[in-house]
């Protein structure tokens, strides 16, 4: 890899007027000392705030490209939308609100640079988030390392950096409900991480509610395993065999101690209807939610529609 490859940032907005003026000067010192050729794709996902004409403003810039999207898709769409037009051949991701340092991006170039790897992953020294996020992480980082067999230690930091092809490759496969960092893995060969540093968000709140957060992970789980299902199934088979034995122990006791014994059993019986009727209602609403996913591939929708991409030669016209 030639020492002046070109770097295209990727950078999802939504709500984040307080954070952009900052981000775009701190982003642009670092791309001076770096001195390399480069392009900031911004992508405002729906913003129901100001960021849009903020972000606009900065099209006076050449290296600036803001992409307008026409509602809110979620974060990992906005970078696919981001993706669609880089030109660059080091593609960097990182959020808007400054919890990912733009001064750590010379990091990630150097080891992309080196030329051997194809992604560059990264990993939150001393996370600035709430226990409530970094708990779950947690949790999700295993669930990830077991369905995608890569060793990665931290899924969830979106400061990334990704060699051109692989971002290629994944906008060439069209998944709607996806998971950019364990996408990635599938179509870069070699693959490593490195530590970074991690901020407090510089302003306003996160734009992930517990709702949104659940339902990202579950994206991330039934996009690559089958892990749901599989839970099912074993979970199906030991309750039917736990089923039969206690039957045989029921009968068993019956012919034991007698019809008054058995009558007595009723209400365990009862208890037991319960929890597996309880059981069965949570079995089918991972099913459900596999149909339901099933359901939005077959339609075919897109997964962004882009409204105008905003450059310098527009801005020049409009004036
Ligand atoms: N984001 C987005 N669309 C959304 C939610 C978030 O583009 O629907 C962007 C957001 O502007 C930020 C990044 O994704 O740049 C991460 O979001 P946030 O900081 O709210 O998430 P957290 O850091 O709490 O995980
Ligand atoms: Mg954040």
């Amino acid at each position: 890899m030639s020492s002046q490859s070109m770097i295209s940032l990727v950078i999802p907005v939504y709500n984040e007027e307080e954070n952009v003026n900052k981000l775009m000067e701190r982003i642009r010192s670092v791309m001076q000392i770096i001195g390399r050729p480069y392009e900031i794709i911004l992508v405002d996902d729906g913003s129901k705030d100001n960021s849009l004409s903020l972000l606009k403003s900065f099209t006076v810039y050449p290296e600036v490209k803001v992409i307008e999207l026409v509602r809110n898709y979620g974060q990992h769409a906005a970078i696919f939308a981001g993706f669609s037009l880089v030109r660059g051949d080091i593609i960097v991701t990182l959020d808007a609100d400054l919890q990912n340092p733009p001064e750590e991006i010379p990091k990630l170039v150097k080891v992309m640079e080196a030329g051997y790897y194809d992604v560059v992953g990264t990993i939150r020294k001393s996370r600035k988030d709430s226990l409530f996020r970094i708990l779950p992480s947690k949790l999700i980082n295993i669930v990830t390392r077991r369905i995608t067999k890569v060793r990665m230690s931290d899924w969830g930091c979106m400061l990334r950096a990704y060699r051109r092809p692989v971002v290629e490759r994944m906008i060439a496969c069209h998944e709607h409900a996806t998971f950019i960092p364990a996408l990635a893995t599938y179509f870069g060969k070699r693959v490593t991480e490195i530590e970074v540093a991690h901020e407090e968000r510089y302003g306003g709140i996160t734009s992930y509610p517990l709702r949104k957060l659940i339902n990202l992970h579950f994206d991330l789980v039934s996009s690559f395993s089958d892990l749901p299902m599989k839970f099912l199934m074993y979970g199906g088979i030991w309750m039917a065999l736990g089923g039969v034995c206690f039957g045989v122990f029921l009968a068993a006791a019956r012919l034991v101690y007698g019809a008054l014994w058995a009558a007595q059993g009723v209400f365990t019986l009862f208890a037991i209807l319960f929890v597996l009727v309880g059981l069965q209602f949570f079995a089918f609403g991972i099913v459900g939610e596999y149909i339901g996913r099933i359901y939005r591939e077959v339609r075919k929708r897109p997964e962004y529609v882009i409204e105008k991409v905003h450059s310098l030669g527009d801005s020049e016209k409009s004036q």
